[in-house]
């Protein structure tokens, strides 16, 4: 017998997990190795070091550890927000009339508004470690870059961090947040790197795309003594560290004896999805428990159900190393009236892998569907949900409604992965009915893929 669940189901301070789990260690296919652009071999931590801090390397490359120990000094900035509460839906559950449970995990109570923050501290505590002086980003939305600029400033690092142009412009102030804590943010594609001069050059008057703006923070990065590259998502680092959601939300799970059937989370570059199903994709692997997880993407950006699984850039610019993954080519830039983030081209290799597996399926929704469900949302559960975290809720609900024609009583869980007080662009277009649904066209998924790199195996 379940006992009462309530509204929220908060863990104590000492049921924080202490380690991060690595699911690569339960994987039988593991994700193809990263390779180095300079000589197509798999990519050594050498290699890797100059890019990035190399405690970070270690991770990125590391398949066979199974759990790393959260350092103390990153468990005590978690703890200011941590751990997060998972609610119970009871009232959405009522509004849709459905006889499923619904539960969603909420990452959206810190300044940056995401679960990004996870990622960021711990980032910035291996660069402090190393004794850099700071690191250069980019961020697309501004979730990323006010995560890290949050985390550097609380480590006294130096961040610099190279921002989309269309969300340069379209959000001054996650822009203003950023600079409060310090950072320096320049719209990309800018002048000051090489790679920016060129890209304005071949496509002028260009609003930017993140793989563009990843390419002129590695520049950046390795132009400049003691700076290192950093990356908020798609690396299988971050999704380490994101792992604190997934374990966080099984141990409230546990805590009332609730077996969720169903897990679902938006998918842009896959961290917080990864983060958030690793314990449950683990337990799978290991032959232990079934689950139906279920990543969405958006119907304009839609790399896992209309990409292709092959090696590719994770930058515009094809400069980082090479990842196998599920891609729609590192010249996919979404349409400029997607927005509802998640316009990352390709997905994390180990996310990318699992899919190809089957532990995981995909689904892609169109943005006025994902807006509509984040609207039925706010008005019943009180949070004003980002609109990538929407495109989770829009399928949640569309599960939910699919229990109360079939009278399933599942439990359905899903990342609420941050707050939409800084999307309000979006939703003023969305409010005045201006939000249209762009598709790429086949033709265009496949120029972008006929420029593939060419990788033997
Ligand atoms: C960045 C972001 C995402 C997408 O990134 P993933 O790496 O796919 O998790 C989703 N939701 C919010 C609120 C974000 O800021």
């Amino acid at each position: 017998m379940n006992k009462e669940i309530p509204y929220k189901i908060y863990l104590e301070e000492n049921e924080m997990p202490k380690q991060w789990y690595n699911v690569r260690a339960d994987m039988k296919n593991k994700p193809a190795p990263i390779l180095n652009p300079a000589t197509m071999k798999p990519i050594t931590v050498e290699e890797l070091s100059p890019i990035f801090c190399e405690e970070l390397a270690k991770q990125e490359l590391d398949e066979t550890t199974p759990y790393f120990d959260i350092p103390k000094e990153i468990l005590d900035f978690y703890r200011m927000y941590r751990p997060s509460p998972l609610t119970r839906a009871y009232c959405l559950e009522k509004k849709l009339d459905t006889p499923a449970h619904i539960y969603y995990k909420f990452e959206g109570n810190n300044t940056s508004g995401s679960h990004k923050l996870n990622s960021a501290i711990a980032q910035a505590y291996y660069a402090k470690q190393q004794g850099l002086k700071g690191v250069t980003t980019e961020t697309g939305a501004g979730q990323w870059g006010t995560a890290l600029s949050m985390a550097c400033s609380y480590f006294d690092l130096d961040c610099q961090v190279y921002m989309v142009k269309v969300s340069y412009e379209q959000k001054p102030f996650r822009r203003e947040v950023m600079r409060t804590y310090g950072a320096k943010v320049t719209p990309s594609p800018s002048m000051n790197t090489s790679v920016g001069r060129k890209i304005n050059e071949e496509f002028p008057g260009t609003t930017g795309s993140l793989g563009c703006a990843i390419s002129e923070a590695v520049e950046a990065a390795t132009a400049q003594e003691g700076y290192r590259y950093v990356l908020g998502s798609v690396l299988s680092q971050v999704l380490l560290h994101q792992t604190i959601i997934g374990l966080e939300t099984k141990t409230a799970l546990d805590k009332y004896g609730i077996k969720a059937d169903m897990i679902i989370g938006c998918a842009g570059g896959g961290s917080n999805l990864g983060g958030l199903i690793s314990p449950f994709a683990g337990e799978m692997l290991r032959g232990e428990a079934e689950y139906d997880i279920i990543a969405v993407e958006p119907a304009s950006c839609p790399s896992l159900t209309r990409g292709r699984y092959a090696y590719d850039f994770c930058d515009t610019g094809k400069i980082c190393p090479l990842a196998k993954m599920y891609t729609l080519g590192s010249s996919f830039i979404p349409s400029a009236n997607h927005a509802g983030g998640l316009r990352y081209h390709g997905m994390s290799s180990i996310v990318s892998q699992l899919y190809d597996d089957g532990i995981i399926s995909a689904r892609s929704v169109e943005q006025t569907d994902v807006f509509k469900a984040a609207q039925t949302f706010a008005k019943v559960e009180g949070i004003l949900p980002a609109p990538e975290s929407s495109h989770a809720i829009k399928v949640a609900i569309d599960e939910a409604l699919k229990c109360k024609e079939t009278g399933e009583e599942k439990n359905i869980v899903f990342g609420l992965t941050g707050t939409g007080y800084f999307d309000m662009v979006a939703y003023q277009k969305f409010n005045d009915g201006e939000m249209s649904d762009y598709i790429p066209t086949d033709e265009e998924i496949s120029k972008s893929l006929a420029a593939l790199p060419k990788v033997e195996g």
